[in-house]
């Protein structure tokens, strides 16, 4: 189950489903160990399309086509890539480091706000999972991966 492109991988242990480009080591929701066991939902060629099939695959099937068609016309979600570069949006994340060598929504929104963003902290910080930038340690707290 390698590829080049983003995986939609589903936990056996929870059930949730995360993106993640190759094979994930651990569930970033419960830390149930992956490697192998991890399900294979579906592979996407860009990191916008695992965003969306990731939020749908999380929803319970009776309200997923209301989701998709609000997150697919959603124009601040197509914009998000070109507004802001993703290594800027890198080095705003790298910055949210607080003194206790974590991330949270608080750090990340206190970097944006001094770097006059209107982006949502939330928004920031999935994107950075999504690429693999952040590891989740528990709930609101993330810590980098260098
Ligand atoms: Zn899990």
């Amino acid at each position: 189950m390698t590829n080049g492109g983003y995986n939609i991988i589903r936990c056996p242990a929870c059930s949730t489903c995360h993106g993640r480009q190759g094979l994930s080591a651990s569930c970033p929701h419960c830390g149930q160990r992956l490697g192998e066991h991890g399900i294979l939902v579906k592979a996407v060629s860009s990191a916008e399309a695992l965003r969306i099939e990731v939020a749908l695959q999380n929803t319970p099937e009776e309200l997923r086509e209301a989701l998709r068609s609000r997150m697919v016309s959603n124009e601040s979600l197509s914009s998000f890539n070109d507004e802001v570069p993703s290594r800027t949006m890198g080095n705003w994340v790298q910055q949210s480091v607080n003194e206790d060598g974590l991330i949270t929504v608080r750090s990340v929104q206190l970097t944006l706000n001094k770097n006059h963003s209107d982006l949502d902290a939330n928004d920031v910080l999935e994107q950075a999972e999504v690429q693999g930038m952040l590891v989740r340690m528990g709930e609101g707290r993330w810590m980098l991966l260098e």
